[in-house]
């Protein structure tokens, strides 16, 4: 069993996104910019975009966090994007999700510039996507396929099985397993809440990417030997014996999946890192097509 190890995988891909940066200032070009927006203060939330904003100083990019009180009304959010996408400087723009309720986050993904999509949501980067046409992947769907790739793992004529179909994680990884190209050319399986005998069709599986949000949901006599298994699950539990108060499951039960696994990420340590290099190889993208318009 081989460590997928999003570490290794997201410093490499990060010190290419620095080099490339050097390069990119070296020939006259401005800084990639990337935006991000926060509403309220939702811990996780919170995490997510502290470490996306020191991603970015990490491989020379500029950052700017705008933050919004919980209560801010659909309207204002919409003012301030509309100032994101007419801002020359800014390359990427993204919205941590969720939204409070008053927000539509559908309306508010699709006004994001689709040049300056670097979460890849909008409408028009997945209907890109979904014709394989060059457009912004979105992160994590995209983490999983460099890391595939970092490892080499043959995925041609293999079966897929992705836990999940939602529009950010399970839907796109999907289509991406199943597009002609390396890694791709599976035969992909999607499985969702109403799947029945999802232990037969995961023991069917060459790889399996669980992507559900249940901690601990994959256990070991549901996947077949040699399997490789994608654990894109971040779930925090309470945990006591942490500083934090809380402990990150993966929706992968790793000690018991691991030994049979020929490859296995960990969370953390695995897709989660992997997220945030695809979010900056999608900004450093933008940057660069901003000049070839
Ligand atoms: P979601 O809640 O939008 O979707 C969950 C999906 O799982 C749904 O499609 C549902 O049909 C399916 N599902 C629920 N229960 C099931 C069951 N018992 N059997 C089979 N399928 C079931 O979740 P999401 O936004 O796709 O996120 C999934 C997990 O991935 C969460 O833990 C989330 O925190 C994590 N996540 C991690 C990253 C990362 O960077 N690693 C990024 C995004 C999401």
């Amino acid at each position: 069993m081989q460590i997928l190890d999003g570490k290794i995988v997201s410093q490499s891909v990060k010190e290419k996104i620095k080099e490339k940066t050097i390069l990119f200032k070296s020939n006259g070009n401005k800084t990639p910019h990337l935006a991000a927006i926060l509403v309220g203060t939702n811990g996780a939330s919170e995490t997510y975009v502290a470490s996306k904003v020191k991603n970015c100083e990490e491989v020379g990019f500029k950052s700017s966090l705008i933050r919004f009180d919980e209560n801010i009304e659909e309207a204002a959010l919409i003012e301030a994007i509309e100032k994101l996408n007419r801002d020359e400087d800014v390359d990427g723009i993204l919205v941590q999700l969720p939204l409070p309720k008053q927000i539509n986050e559908e309306k508010i993904i699709n006004l994001i510039n689709p040049d300056k999509d670097v979460d890849g949501f909008h409408p028009m980067s997945i209907g890109k996507m979904v014709q394989g046409l060059p457009t912004f992947i979105p992160a994590t769907p995209y983490g999983i396929i460099l890391m595939l790739e970092h490892y080499k793992i043959e995925t041609s004529g293999k079966h897929a099985v992705v836990i999940g179909r939602s529009n950010i994680v399970g839907r796109p990884i999907s289509i991406l397993l199943s597009r002609n190209a390396y890694p791709g050319n599976c035969t992909v399986t999607v499985c969702h809440s109403r799947t029945k005998n999802l232990k037969e069709i995961c023991l069917q599986a060459d790889i399996i990417v669980a992507a559900l949000g249940i901690p601990e949901f994959l256990k070991a006599d549901m996947v077949k030997e040699n399997a490789v298994v994608v654990d894109v699950g971040i779930t925090r539990v309470v945990d006591a014996t942490k500083k934090s108060g809380f402990a990150i499951k993966g929706d992968v039960d790793f000690a018991s999946v691991a030994p049979k696994c020929s490859y296995i990420t960990p969370v953390p340590g695995g897709v989660g890192l992997m997220t945030i290099a695809a979010l900056l190889m999608n900004t450093f993208t933008a940057a660069e097509l901003k000049i070839k318009h």
